[in-house]
């Protein structure tokens, strides 16, 4: 191993990745939200190293972990939808099955490979899933599993991959977090915030399984219905706070181990979550910063990776390449990630491309290319909530993505669009591909809403 300063890198450092499902990075403390959702988080992003631009190429979550198990982007590995019917290839590098050829113990406490695609429990000598279908337990039920493992199991050093739910719907936290963040009565205050949400086709099945059942459970709300959406953002943020509980006891489970001063961690999320913005309620559609911008924190016990805050563009295709670099282990060809351990260490690495392509066809046909000021999102189907066929947005006057200068900036656009397809061809040309993936897979949970 070598060591840098103070730290081994190669075979011997463990990894654990934490991966939150839904997690947008605005919520946290570190990204500046007020609330105190995230103390544990924002702990560890100020003795650690904290991306403040980390996006997700591909969402939602298959082809979000796809993503980063191969350090493929989705142009490379195709796999662009939730639940579609197309397969990974059996040739594409997979994260764990490298580090197991290595002689890492390899584990997932996760439940993507039994209930969606069973690419994801390649190279995983042992793949645990704590989670029936249909439920969603706290991020503690993962770590009791995990924490078993690491009990009993440990005899080499292990790469772990551990994935959180809690953020994602239905938002119902234990009860303990459901005031938190909120108090009065969710059925009179703020009335007709939810009005747009109760008239969304996916508002039966969350009415049923989850707002109804909250309305029984809290107090002030009995047999009503709820109609504060600053109630449901709130049970949001209590999720987020759990999930950065369970982030704690899993790490002071290293630290009382005498693991972590050799193990790095990563925390990040999958996808983000739009909470309203853009008419889009409790879900993650389509291509705005609160779907791709999600928060990264590493821990890495060298000084130089202390209180660090990186700006560069990193993606999810970028943490495949960054562990096998800090194993020792070289990174496929394949891979278009790149690895970030400079940046960890305090320096800086070859300039990276500053312009993210990034696609769903889940819900929504999309493709959008963004740039330091510009978003541009073109659809190659029509929307699920009706929205134009083109949008551009400036992120410097308008971050929030509400005023469409599509009309107004028909050059910018046609820029952007040239721009946009151009690298989107490039990359599948690239990659052997002759078809867009997302036309070619077409939309799935959105279609099923549509027929
Ligand atoms: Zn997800």
């Amino acid at each position: 191993m070598l060591k840098t300063q103070g730290l081994f890198f190669g075979y011997g450092m463990n990894f654990l990745l934490i991966g939150i499902d839904s997690l947008r990075a605005d919520r946290l403390g570190c990204y500046g939200y007020p609330r105190a959702t995230s103390p544990f988080l924002d702990r560890m992003a100020e003795e650690g190293v904290c991306f403040d631009n980390f996006y997700a190429p591909g969402i939602p979550t298959q082809p979000s972990f796809t993503t980063l198990f191969t350090g493929q982007l989705p142009t490379t590995h195709g796999i662009v939808a939730h639940r579609g019917r197309w397969t990974l290839d059996v040739q594409a590098p997979f994260l764990p099955e490298l580090l197991s050829r290595a002689g890492y113990s390899t584990v997932a406490v996760d439940n993507l490979a039994d209930h969606h695609q069973g690419w994801f429990s390649r190279g995983f000598e042992q793949y645990i899933n704590p989670r029936e279908k249909g439920t969603f337990p706290s991020c503690h039920a993962f770590n009791a599993v995990a924490m078993e493992w690491l009990t009993q199991n440990r005899t080499k050093p292990f790469f772990m991959f551990v994935h959180y739910w809690d953020p994602h719907t239905p938002y119902m936290p234990d009860l303990k977090y459901r005031s938190l963040f909120y108090e009065g009565d969710p059925t009179t205050e703020n009335e007709g915030s939810l009005a747009p949400f109760y008239k969304r086709p996916l508002m039966d099945w969350w009415s049923t399984r989850w707002l109804d059942v909250m309305a029984t459970e809290w107090p002030e709300a009995r047999g009503k219905q709820i109609t504060d959406i600053e109630f449901v953002k709130a049970q949001y943020d209590s999720e987020v706070r759990c999930a950065d509980e369970g982030v704690q006891q899993l790490m002071g489970y290293l630290d009382n181990a005498g693991l972590l001063d050799d193990t790095m961690v990563m925390v990040f999320g999958d996808h983000g979550e739009e909470l309203g913005e853009h008419g889009i309620y409790f879900d993650h559609h389509g291509l705005y910063e609160g779907d791709i911008k999600v928060p990264l924190i590493v821990h890495l016990p060298i000084t130089s990776a202390q209180g660090k805050r990186v700006i560069d563009l990193v993606q999810h295709s970028d943490l495949s390449p960054t562990v096998l670099d800090a194993a020792g282990l070289p990174r496929p060809e394949s891979m278009d990630g790149r690895s970030i351990l400079s940046l960890l260490e305090g320096g800086s690495r070859e300039i990276q491309d500053q312009v993210l392509l990034t696609e769903e066809c889940t819900w929504m046909a999309k493709w959008a290319l963004k740039t330091e000021r510009w978003k541009y999102i073109a659809a190659r189907a029509p929307d699920f909530y009706g929205k134009p066929e083109r949008e551009l947005y400036d992120l410097h006057s308008d971050p929030g993505e509400q005023v469409n200068l599509w009309e107004e900036h028909r050059e910018k656009a046609a820029e952007l669009e040239i721009q946009l397809e151009e690298l989107l061809w490039r990359r599948l040309e690239a990659a052997g591909r002759s078809e867009d993936p997302v036309l070619t897979h077409g939309i799935t949970l959105g279609k099923k809403m549509f027929d």
